[in-house]
């Protein structure tokens, strides 16, 4: 059984799911001044829709929940907090996917109180929402059954940490994996494919080798005793 799943999502979703959002904020009749992405799954959402929505003021507020693919930290917090002065405005702000709500509940409450504006409204490209303690505004899809989303902008970041996982937890590593063996292990963990990953699968266990967390010896790919201690 898949100990995570998985769903890649490609670069033609996003633009799909983008602009899908967008329509939403559109016919429901309200207009922001201003967009605000949260820092860092919000970003390329927060960009398309200023294209979309064809706003020009974009800032961002970096709110940190999950420290690691599929692993959430205790608790949200704003990081390099800064102020601006967003009296009379109608500020947007805006995240990849709400899971349990801490990331975009922080900045959204940040937001209002720090800068003084006249309305926060929030969304997000996708919405888990039997998890989610807070619901966005606007959002395009609502996720039924949790699912780690593998965005586009984060390939490299989640391919080493579920490479990091298996190297770490899955007892058949300690004998020793083929690049054969560790691309069906990572199959039976996450329900992807390497394929999927494209150029990034060898560059994810050339860096955790580089970082001396998977050791490579006659053509097999070992956790390092750094890893298993660590
Ligand atoms: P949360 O505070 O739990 O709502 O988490 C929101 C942030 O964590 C998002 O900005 C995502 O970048 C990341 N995240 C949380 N859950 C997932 C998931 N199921 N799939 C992909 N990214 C996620």
């Amino acid at each position: 059984m898949v100990k995570v799943p998985t769903k890649l999502v490609s670069w033609e979703e996003i633009v799909e799911w983008a602009i899908g959002l967008g329509k939403k904020i559109e016919a429901s009749g309200w207009h922001p001044d201003m967009i605000v992405a949260v820092a860092r799954g919000g970003y390329v959402p927060a960009r398309l829709l200023c294209d979309y929505l064809g706003v020009t003021d974009l800032l961002s507020v970096q709110s940190q929940h999950w420290v690691e693919a599929a692993r959430a930290a205790q608790k949200a917090i704003i990081r390099n907090a800064f102020s601006i002065d967003a009296r009379g405005l109608r500020v947007l702000v805006i995240d990849d996917i709400v899971d349990t709500g801490e990331t975009l509940a922080l900045a959204k409450e940040f937001i209002g109180k720090a800068w003084g504006p006249e309305e926060v409204r929030t969304a997000a490209l996708q919405w888990i929402s039997p998890v989610a303690k807070f619901k966005p505004d606007y959002y395009y899809i609502e996720v039924k059954d949790w699912t780690w989303f593998q965005y586009p902008w984060t390939r490299l970041e989640d391919l080493m940490q579920f490479m990091e996982r298996i190297f770490k937890e899955d007892e058949r590593a300690r004998a020793g994996l083929s690049d054969e063996e560790l691309r069906s292990l990572f199959r039976e963990w996450y329900g992807v494919g390497p394929e999927d990953f494209g150029s990034y699968w060898q560059l994810a266990i050339e860096r955790l080798v580089g970082e001396g967390k998977v050791d490579f010896r006659d053509g097999k790919y070992y956790p390092s005793r750094g890893l298993l201690r660590g």
